[in-house]
């Protein structure tokens, strides 16, 4: 059976859980808000299962290389609305209405009515802008996998989404291919601990003095690179921060509140078990500057026939351009580079329950004193550029100082 020795080697994918013939398997959150797998041993038959749909312990690392180079595009949605309401280029919400048309179905991660990111499916397109955007919490998938293969075994079209372990526990637990199941992953920085984000939530709820109604992580108002949090409160009120200045981002983008397997992550490779990845195409500006407009551009990654016919399907809707794969990740890391622990990452979790969560990430992620005064003088600088109607003209001057 199933035994969590090195938190590393646990994604919280709920495989074990969901394949349990017994169900004596529970996920419970640890003392951090992670889940794990939690035995009962008096029902146990010791039948192996858990064990053998186990990604980590069945599919070492390097087994999942192929050595093969996949097609790779830089691609954003022609319809300005969606792209603008999308993380990155909007193509989530093509691919999964090209799905929804023929019958299809749609898993993705939305949140539920107490701002908790679950795991859920939609059947109509009016839904999807549930799961539209990203969310940076550890989605919990529940019966996902289960209603995946039910879906399946009717002949329903499905696409999955989600994180790369994700899709590999999902991949595990049907143990077999399905024609009719697609898969689209991300380029997955890590997940933050579901307890830190709800200690956030009730922070900012009690700053505004009233719950809160819509939360977006990444509104492009000051435009796709300098994306901000916003909170819109009952009471009419908003908050709405840029990523560096928005606490709980410093601390999810500081690596201190991420799951332990983020920091080892088996999933960081090129070729993936998905039939395609989508992720920012950072550095857009220096690769294509003509695709760059500041409202989002998706890195796509194509590793199937399958992936490759969706991705030809939504064509029409779509501006895009063939690259080299290594253009893409050369600006985004976190395809095949673990996040490292934050220094403080054990003295934050240990303080977690005692201090509250903004003086702790104040206390524990703040940038040095010169780091600081660095970001406010460029701001500076970009907001005097912006208001004398110069900011793109010496974007242009410093890329092509860069390429020289
Ligand atoms: C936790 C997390 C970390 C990420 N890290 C990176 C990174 O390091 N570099 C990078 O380039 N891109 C990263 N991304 C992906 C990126 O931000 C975009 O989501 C992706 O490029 C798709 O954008 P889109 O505009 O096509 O669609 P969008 O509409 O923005 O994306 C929605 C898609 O994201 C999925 N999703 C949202 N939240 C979650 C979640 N918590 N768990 C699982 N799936 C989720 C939805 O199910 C849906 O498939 C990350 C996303 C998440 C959720
Ligand atoms: S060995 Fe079988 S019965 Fe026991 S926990 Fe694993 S799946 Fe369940
Ligand atoms: S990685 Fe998934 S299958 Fe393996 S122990 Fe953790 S939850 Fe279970
Ligand atoms: S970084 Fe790796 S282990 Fe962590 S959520 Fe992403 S794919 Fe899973």
């Amino acid at each position: 059976m199933i035994t969590i020795t090195d938190k590393e080697n646990c994604m919280g994918c709920y495989a074990c859980a969901t394949i349990c013939p017994k169900t004596c398997i529970s996920m419970e959150s640890d003392n951090e808000g992670f889940w794990y797998p939690v035995v009962d041993h008096a029902r146990c038959i010791e039948c192996g299962m858990c064990v053998k749909v186990c990604p980590i312990i069945q599919t070492p690392h390097k087994e999942r290389e192929q050595g093969k180079k996949p097609l790779a595009y830089a691609a954003y949605n022609k319809d300005d609305t969606v792209r603008l309401d999308s993380s990155s280029g909007g193509l989530f919400t093509l691919i999964a209405e090209e799905v929804l048309s023929v019958g299809g179905v749609v898993f993705g991660a939305r949140f539920d009515d107490r701002f908790n990111v679950i795991h859920d499916y939609v059947e109509k397109v009016d839904k999807l802008s549930d799961f539209r955007g990203s969310k940076y919490v550890q989605s919990r998938i529940g019966d996902s996998y289960e209603q995946v293969q039910e879906f399946l075994q009717q002949g329903r079209l499905v696409l999955f989404t989600g994180t790369p372990c994700q899709i590999s526990g999902l991949k595990h637990y049907l143990g077999k291919d399905f024609d009719n199941l697609l898969c689209q992953d991300i380029v997955c920085h890590g997940v933050p601990s579901p307890k830190v984000w709800q200690k956030y939530v009730s922070y900012r709820e009690n700053r505004a003095g009233a719950s809160a109604r819509r939360i977006a992580f990444r509104r492009k108002d000051r435009g796709w690179k300098r994306y901000s949090v916003s909170f819109l409160f009952n009471n009419n009120t908003e908050y709405l921060q840029i990523l560096h200045q928005d606490l709980y981002m410093q601390a999810f983008l500081k690596d201190i509140c991420l799951r332990p397997s983020c920091h080892a992550c088996q999933f960081k490779t090129v070729n993936r078990e998905s039939d395609l990845t989508l992720a920012d195409f950072w550095g857009i500006q220096n690769v294509l500057p003509e695709m760059d407009d500041d409202k989002g551009t998706s890195f796509v990654i194509i590793h199937s026939e399958k992936g490759k016919q969706l991705f030809e399907r939504i064509q029409r809707s779509l501006v895009s351009h063939e690259v080299d794969v290594w253009q893409g990740i050369q600006y985004n890391s976190a395809m095949i580079r673990s996040a490292k622990r934050h220094p403080h990452r054990d003295e934050f979790f240990e303080q977690l329950d005692h201090k509250r969560i903004d003086i702790l990430i104040r206390r524990l992620c703040r940038d040095k004193f010169p780091v600081r005064i660095k970001r406010k003088l460029v701001a500076g600088v970009r907001l005097i550029l912006e208001k004398l109607g110069l900011l793109e003209t010496a974007k242009r001057v410093l890329r092509r100082g860069r390429s020289v």
